[in-house]
C-alpha cells in the first residue's frame, strides 16, 4: 500500500478548479479524490462548483475572489473544528 501524503482543505480547494477542467495530473487528482472522500466540506464545495459550471459554462480559480475563498476556508475551519470538538464521526452517524 502506498501512503499518499495528505492534503489539507486549502490545498484541495485550490485543486478543485483544475480538477473540474480535467487539467489536474493523475497523481494530484488521486490525492484530491482521497481528500474529498474523507471531507464533507470539500465535497460540498466540489458539488457547488459543479453546479456553478453547469450554469456558467466554465469557471476557474481566477473566477473566485480572494475574499470569497477566505470566507470559504473559514467555514471549513469552523466546520472541522466543531466536528473535532464533538468527537463525532463526520460520515453520517447512525
Ligand atoms: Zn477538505
Amino acid at each position: 500500500m502506498v501512503l499518499v501524503k495528505d492534503i489539507n482543505c486549502h490545498h484541495a480547494v485550490g485543486l478543485i478548479g483544475e480538477y473540474l477542467e480535467g487539467k489536474l495530473p493523475r497523481r494530484d487528482r488521486r490525492r484530491l479524490e482521497k481528500h474529498l472522500a474523507g471531507c464533507d466540506a470539500c465535497s460540498a464545495y466540489l458539488e457547488q462548483m459543479r453546479a456553478t459550471i453547469a450554469l456558467a459554462g466554465s469557471v476557474g480559480p481566477d473566477d473566485l475572489s480572494t475574499e470569497a475563498l477566505d470566507a470559504l476556508l473559514n467555514v471549513f475551519d469552523n466546520y472541522q473544528r466543531e466536528n473535532r470538538e464533538n468527537g463525532e464521526d463526520v460520515s453520517g452517524a447512525s
